[in-house]
């Protein structure tokens, strides 16, 4: 494609909003606007990616073992979760939250990660009691009040279901947070119970626990059945009961892990203290998220100048320019290789615009095709062109009836 059929425009300066070095070039090699949208260049090195790896999956197969390999070609190093077949990207900017373990390699978006959960120390259950519990609506006033630990208390969340408006119970640790994410795997969308769900259900709110509750999906965090003796709702305002044992006092319908990961928990397999990070979420089993990799990519693959993606995820295999002669006509020399290049099937884009060599070459630069061609009037005597690597190296001087063999080479 010609520079000047193209809608490219490329900035000098740095965006004033740019959280990151390579975001800012991303902005001012003109691949995304000021506002975010996608342009031109970021839509065709798009483009170029998703065809990369549909011609990978086209020979293997699209799976989970072809992400990760489509991943090492491009030359990241993402970790890799083979329990929920997803494959991230560490970056500070990243907007999921991931744990790993350097004991193991256990890797995992947070809110799905599995931990090592630890019991409360082992007692005989006692008998249920009820007891008066005023102005006692939260987990935080009832341990004050009690004098007891949250972990010796149970919390009741209580969720309508979105596609058949069922009620749902849902019982964790009272030290616990619950992981919207764990438990919409099982019971899939929903939304806060009202309060008048609440009550219409038997519960009542701040004072909620599963026994009584009528037509009710009870789901219950795994730990809750090593947590002997706990204080639960009495479903009656400002009264809870003591020693409720789960199921002796109520019947989960699903016992299940619930509970959001906290990153210093111990690691689910090896018991080692987890790390906690932001990531960019590469890919989920054979999908690749092509919008978030070329964000992801040009925080990686930049320098001071501009971009210098791979090959397969840049806009273009070639920037070919000319350098405006005094005797010589460059223009239609890079015309005519302009062509060669483009029926050996390589993707070039021309800068054909009668521009300073300086002006091209910062563009160049910021674009960051893999590979720059330049025509000249001093090479072109000889009937050479310049070639530079954008990844580096210096400028070579490779003949003309050469350059197709160079560039496979
Ligand atoms: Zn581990």
């Amino acid at each position: 494609m010609k520079y000047t059929e193209l809608n490219i425009q490329t900035h000098r300066e740095n965006p004033a909003n740019a959280r990151t070095p390579g975001a800012a070039l991303f902005v001012r090699a003109g691949y995304i606007s000021h506002s975010g949208e996608l342009l031109e260049l970021g839509r065709r090195a798009i483009q170029r990616a998703r065809r990369a790896y549909e011609a990978l999956a086209g020979t293997h197969g699209a799976s989970y073992d072809t992400a990760r390999s489509y991943f090492t070609r491009l030359d990241l190093e993402p970790f890799y979760s083979r329990e929920s077949q997803e494959i991230f990207l560490p970056q500070e900017t990243g907007e999921t939250e991931l744990v790993t373990c350097v004991g193991c390699g256990y890797v995992s978006s947070r809110e799905l990660a599995r931990t090592r959960k630890t019991p409360c120390s082992s007692e005989a259950t006692l008998p249920a009691e009820k007891v008066v519990t005023p102005e006692c609506p939260t987990i935080a006033a009832l341990a004050a009040f009690m004098g007891i630990p949250q972990e010796k208390t149970a919390k009741a969340l209580m969720f309508t279901r979105l596609s058949d408006s069922q009620f749902v119970f849902v019982v964790i640790r009272g030290d616990m947070t619950l992981s919207e994410a764990k438990l919409k795997k099982h019971i899939g969308d929903f939304r806060l119970a009202s309060e008048a769900e609440i009550i219409a259900h038997g519960a009542v709110p701040g004072y909620a626990s599963p026994i009584g509750v009528h037509d009710t999906l009870v789901l219950v965090d795994d730990l809750i059945l090593q947590s002997p003796n706990l204080v639960a709702g009495a479903n009656e305002h400002g009264f809870h009961l003591k020693n409720v044992n789960a199921p002796r006092d109520f019947t989960p319908d699903l016992v299940a892990d619930l509970t959001l990961a906290a990153v210093t928990d111990p690691c689910p397999e090896c018991g080692y203290k987890l790390d906690g990070g932001n990531a960019i979420r590469l890919s989920t089993g054979s999908q690749i998220h092509f919008d978030a990799l070329l964000p992801a990519l040009v925080e990686q693959f930049h320098d001071d100048k501009g971009l210098t993606l791979p090959a397969s995820a840049a806009p273009f295999d070639v920037y070919l320019m000319h350098v405006p002669g005094k005797t010589l006509d460059t223009l239609s020399a890079a015309e005519k290789l302009y062509q060669q290049i483009t029926e050996s099937g390589l993707e070039v884009l021309f800068d054909n615009r009668d521009e300073r060599a300086g002006v091209k070459f910062n563009d160049a630069d910021l674009i960051g095709c893999p590979v720059r061609i330049t025509v000249g009037e001093r090479a072109l005597q000889n009937g050479m062109v310049e070639v530079k690597r954008r990844s580096g190296g210096d400028v070579e001087l490779v003949a003309i009836s050469e350059i197709l063999n160079h560039l496979k080479a």
